[in-house]
């Protein structure tokens, strides 16, 4: 027996109980060394005209006897000769794989993907096997050899059969346990659903004998009261799709096949809002797919929900939701991010490299944000039912980012607005204001239909200044993240002017002329006795009594000073709406 070439007990201890947080991994891992040895199998096809092959037949074969309680999976590829099965599963941490992609790292995205990079994933299988044995047969040779171990003291080469090129990696389960059991593997569901999860895009089909049943041919002689009889009978099912969809061309996919992915894979039964496809070259190389859905999830405003994409390398499932691609104001976007180019860490189930997610995740953000752009502008009807389902959650994004989102943002949010009767963005405020005017008009309370009627709003719609309603808890404190909103000079477009946000409700609005002023002041001075009689009646209750300048039907009316409004007061005391 040969002794594993490192300091093999303590690493492959730490590799088989440490590194990975998810055991079920270990078929993600066999099958990528198989869609590995099968590309390198093809890539000679395509450089040495002596090898003659189909590339039909190149295929993955997975299997499982329950009897036996083994799980096989087969690939034929290149193979391994004895010397191989001694240096590449022999020695941990070496990956010949990796050697392979970086001497033809041209080729790599193009003829090739090449998966493996560690050397370290073909021990995983020891997570839930007791026994792992390697029958290969390498491309060109006529001699198999048969790799075997337990994983705990060293391996076993020995002379074998097998009758074409290729490998077959067979695993002996462990017993269960109380805590442990394997036997989920051991069934067709159980394979299907993993191949499907992790390796749905592996490039090779992915085969599997599937049970399945039909109804037996109907006798000539069956009489009146026949009853359909049904038979089992198993047949070879190709299981992975193989073909990342967000690989082709855009032009290539038909609009229900794209809504017909988002469906089966974020498990909606409606059609997306609008699907976003990005390709991306350069220093990162990667393709996203992203979809808005047309309505929101139950949970989408619950504490458990959770934002994030899909993140695939190589087209192997790396993390189900990679919360650092999306901010919070976009966490409702579902899709799909893939590139070859990410610097996995030994797991291969998070990145090393954090400032490649951001360069993806800024790249993303944009892109979502041009596509919402465009969708208001083009289908006003559809991004107003969009902004129903998904406002509340950008307007909390812009308050939470302190406003630094508000340049991503400000253009895509809607209010009602007072004087026009409908939801508007701040730019079709700007548009439709009143000459002279700078300021951007908004009033918090319970309903558009009881702000429309409040004095501090008619009396500044009087003045010709439409009001923006918000009756949402978020609008405030949205509102005031915002700030203030930059409109463009009509002479000069790259010369901003910030549009303050001002709250009506507040005391100073600014609105009134030096007459009007002058004669709040003659009335308040004459009538100071009154105002204080008014003021202790209402001890406590109010800050003070004043003359207002605002021309309005009603007798008095409530105002605020400095940043907290009625409403919001309301909203901190946590009072129901
Ligand atoms: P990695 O795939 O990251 O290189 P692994 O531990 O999964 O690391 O595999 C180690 C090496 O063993 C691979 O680089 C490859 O050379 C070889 N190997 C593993 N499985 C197969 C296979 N099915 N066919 C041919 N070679 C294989
Ligand atoms: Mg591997």
């Amino acid at each position: 027996m040969k002794k594993f070439k490192t300091e093999s007990k303590k690493l492959l201890d730490l590799m088989i109980n440490s590194i990975y947080t998810n055991r079920e991994i270990f078929l993600r891992e066999l099958i990528s060394n198989a869609s590995d040895a099968v590309d390198k199998l093809y890539f000679k096809s395509l450089t040495d005209s002596d090898v003659q092959l189909s590339k039909d037949e190149l295929a993955i074969h997975v299997g499982f006897d329950e009897g036996a309680r083994t799980i096989t999976i087969s690939d034929n590829g290149i193979g391994m000769t004895k010397d191989e099965l001694d240096k590449n599963l022999g020695t941990i941490a070496h990956s010949d794989s990796q050697a392979f992609k970086t001497d033809n790292a041209e080729q790599q995205g193009d003829d090739i993907d090449i998966i493996g990079q560690f050397g370290v994933g073909f021990y995983s299988s020891f997570m839930v096997a007791s026994k792992v044995r390697v029958v290969s047969r390498a491309f060109g040779s006529d001699e198999a050899w048969a790799w075997e171990s337990d994983g705990v003291e060293g391996y076993t080469i020995a002379e074998a059969e097998r009758a074409e090129h290729g490998t077959d990696v067979i695993l002996t389960l462990k017993e269960n346990t109380d805590e442990d059991n394997y036997d989920t593997y051991l069934s067709e569901y159980g394979l299907k659903d993993l191949i499907k999860r992790y390796s749905n895009y592996v490039r090779y089909p992915i085969q599997m004998e599937v049970s399945k049943t039909r109804e037996k041919p109907k006798p000539e002689d069956a009489g009146e009261d026949y009853k359909p009889e049904y038979e089992t009978y198993t047949e070879t099912d190709t299981i992975n799709s193989m073909i990342p969809i967000w690989k082709r061309k855009k032009s290539d996919v038909t609009d229900e096949e794209y809504n017909e992915f988002y469906k089966t894979n974020f498990h909606d039964f409606a059609d997306p809002a609008r699907t976003v496809s990005l390709h991306a070259e350069g220093a990162l190389t990667y393709d996203a797919l992203l979809f808005v859905p047309s309505r929101a999830p139950y949970d989408l405003y619950s504490k458990d929900f959770k934002k994030g994409l899909a993140l695939y390398s190589s087209n192997v499932l790396i993390m189900d939701k990679c919360e650092d691609l999306l901010p919070d104001y976009f966490n409702f976007v579902r899709g799909i991010v893939d590139s070859q180019d990410l610097t996995l860490n030994i797991s291969r189930e998070t990145l090393q490299h954090n400032s490649q997610l951001k360069a993806i995740a800024r790249r993303v953000e944009k892109k979502i944000k041009s596509d919402l752009e465009n969708f208001l502008e083009k289908d006003r009807e559809g991004y107003e039912k969009f902004f129903e389902n998904f406002g509340r959650g950008m307007k909390y994004g812009l308050y939470t980012s302190y406003g630094t989102a508000k340049d991503v943002l400000g253009d895509l949010l809607l209010f009602y607005s007072a004087k026009q009767k409908k939801m508007i963005t701040f730019k079709e405020y700007v548009k439709a204001a009143a000459d002279g005017q700078e300021t951007i008009y908004y009033a918090t309370g319970d309903s558009v239909e009881r702000m429309a009627q409040l004095p501090i709003v008619t009396t500044v719609l009087a003045k010709g200044y439409d009001v923006l309603l918000c009756p949402e808890d978020v609008d405030e404190f949205c509102m005031m993240a915002m700030s203030d909103y930059a409109v463009p000079d009509a002479a000069d477009p790259d010369s901003l002017t910030a549009w303050p946000l001002k709250n009506v409700g507040g005391e100073n609005l600014g609105l009134e002329s030096d007459e009007e002023k002058k004669e709040a002041e003659e009335t308040a001075e004459s009538n100071k006795d009154l105002f204080e009689a008014m003021k202790s009646a209402l001890d406590g209750k109010v800050e003070k009594v004043a003359v207002s300048t605002r021309q309005t039907d009603a007798p008095a009316f409530i105002t605020t000073e400095g940043g907290v409004s009625l409403k919001m007061e309301k909203i901190l005391a946590g009072a129901p709406k």
